[in-house]
């Protein structure tokens, strides 16, 4: 099979600070330049969304990998997903500490289908069993966020869901193939141990060739009730595309028993590209099927 590729990115959905805005924004642009270029190569949907997401990680801009929320105990745990729409393997990892390129931790466990989400110590014994390298838990903290986490030991509501988030990617590739990945640093100040919808599969991402692909942002404590990665492609499997999806998944958030607050970015089997939220911002860039580059908050 030879497809037009396709390709979407996240970098969360909430309140972005203003000096946090262009950063957002060159972010996506440039995860999103940088899988189009390897999807052009014609490599993998799994490889593409494994490198974007690695790629936001690493930029202290988002909520993922350095730079990622504080817990109330002043450390970074990040949670992180990967899905292979052909295979529907996945490997994900929950409330880790001293891993900066989380997906890539959760890639390796697509590989050992025996265990699909490790936690915490776990899923550090893992990566040290498997060579993995960990760095320094400050090696994950950025000045930005510990003065927000000192300022919030005095006002618990202080930065709550503002500032920068969740990164996430879905693509398609020459062969038809769709994958997802997600990585967060979770909410600000949660609990030690607390787990969002990131690395949950069917809340935080889904890729199934015959349904879709979506990855997920937002408050996860709400995004878990809807199961929202699923619910998105499973409207795609009824045929609404990319972008009706999306959109369809966001109306299920806000039902009155839910009224949740967050964002879902989508693939169709066709290609079609979607994406929604109901905050004020969700940084986000994809190709549209010319190759052309839409970058957004
Ligand atoms: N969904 C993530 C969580 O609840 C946070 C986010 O997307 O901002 O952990």
């Amino acid at each position: 099979m030879n497809v037009q590729p396709s390709l979407i990115v996240h970098g969360g959905a909430g309140t972005f600070d203003e000096d946090l805005q262009q950063p957002s924004r060159e972010g996506v642009r440039t995860a999103a330049m940088l899988g189009w270029e390897m999807l052009n190569e014609g490599r993998s949907a799994l490889d593409v969304v494994e490198q974007a997401v690695r790629f936001l990680e690493d930029d202290p801009a988002f909520d993922s990998g350095r730079g990622s929320f504080l817990t109330a105990s002043g450390v970074v745990e990040v949670d992180a997903l990967i899905m292979d729409g052909l295979t529907l393997r996945y490997g994900a990892v929950a409330a880790v500490r001293r891993v900066a390129n989380a997906v890539s931790l959760a890639r390796l466990l697509i590989d050992h289908p025996e265990h699909s989400l490790l936690v915490s110590e776990g899923a550090v014994e893992f990566a040290k069993h498997v060579g993995f390298p960990l760095v320094d838990e400050e090696a994950l903290i950025v000045e930005r966020e510990l003065l927000r986490w000192r300022g919030a030991q005095s006002d618990a509501a202080a930065g709550m869901f503002k500032g920068h988030d969740t990164v996430g990617a879905v693509a398609r590739d020459r062969d038809g193939n769709i994958a997802v990945a997600t990585s967060t640093g979770g909410t600000f100040n949660k609990l030690p141990g607390r787990v969002g919808d990131s690395p949950l599969i069917g809340c935080g991402g889904f890729a199934d060739n015959m349904l879709g692909g979506a990855s997920a942002t937002g408050v996860g404590e709400d995004l878990m009730k809807i199961v929202a990665c699923k619910t998105a492609c499973d409207f795609m499997g009824t045929l609404l595309n990319a972008q009706e999806a999306a959109q369809r998944t966001i109306q299920r958030l806000e039902e009155p028993r839910i009224t949740g607050l967050g964002g879902v970015i989508c693939i169709d089997p066709a290609g079609g590209t979607g994406f929604a939220y109901n905050t004020p911002h969700m940084a986000r860039a994809y190709y549209q099927p010319d190759g052309t580059l839409i970058v957004g908050l």
